[in-house]
């Protein structure tokens, strides 16, 4: 994406820029918190000329095309955040059957089944909102947008929580890497950054219901 015109969204265009390229290069890998199956990198254009053949779609029209791509990209983030979640869960139910605290299976005391209920519902709830949404998106819905945006927010911001009450449920061992429980904890929270901040998610959500 690229300024080829004015100020605003109108002026900005889409190309194609192949690698290699004159002025085309790409940072080294970031160290992350989590995520780290994939790797970042910044793309760094410096004096990159491009021919004008390389232009992708009409000009003016690249701010439009990132965003149709967008309502997808939210629905897969959301989709995996809620895959994360879903496995912290399901640790969580085999561990509170194998430990025992004061005589009995964690997975007794009515305090800790009352959370996974509440787990429960709240992975329930993000499925059915965001099939609801993609559903939309398929659709070519005229709210698809804001149901895109709203998934992302919710389904993200669920996830997150619930793989954290998983690594809760799972006491010290938890904290640890043998479980597996802290590495989701770490990726879901990207989540939550990428993709459109969730405050970015509320601001497109407010907006519409403002314009509507
Ligand atoms: C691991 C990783 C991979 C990434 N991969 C890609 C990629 O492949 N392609 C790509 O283009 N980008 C990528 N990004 C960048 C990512 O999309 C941005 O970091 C993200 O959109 C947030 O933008 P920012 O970092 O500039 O935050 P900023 O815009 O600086 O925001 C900082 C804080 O202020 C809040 N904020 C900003 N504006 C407002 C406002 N108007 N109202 C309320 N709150 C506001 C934000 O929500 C945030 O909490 C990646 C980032 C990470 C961490």
């Amino acid at each position: 994406m690229t300024r080829t015109g004015n100020e605003g969204p109108r002026g900005i265009s889409a190309i194609v820029i192949e690698d290699p390229s004159e002025g085309l290069s790409f940072g080294a890998f970031e160290e992350k918190m989590g995520w780290r199956a994939q790797p970042t990198a910044q793309v760094q254009f410096d004096d990159c000329r491009v021919p004008g053949q390389n232009l992708i779609g009409e000009e003016g029209k690249g701010f439009t095309y990132a965003m149709a791509g967008l309502d997808g990209g939210r629905l897969n983030i959301a989709a995996s955040a809620l895959g994360g979640a879903q496995f912290a869960l399901n640790s969580s139910l085999t561990y509170m059957e194998e430990r025992k605290a004061f005589g009995k299976a964690l997975n007794q005391f009515q305090a800790l089944q009352f959370k996974l209920a509440d787990m429960e519902v709240k992975l329930q709830t993000a499925r059915t909102f965001l099939r609801q949404a993609a559903w939309k998106l398929d659709a070519q819905a005229e709210d698809a947008s804001k149901f895109c945006a709203m998934a992302k927010l919710y389904v993200t911001d669920t996830s997150f929580e619930v793989a954290n009450e998983a690594l809760q449920l799972h006491g010290g061992y938890g904290y640890l890497t043998d479980y597996g429980i802290e590495k989701i904890v770490r990726d879901l929270r990207v989540h939550q950054i990428l993709e459109g901040t969730n405050e970015i998610m509320r601001l497109i959500i407010s907006r519409q219901m403002l314009t509507a």
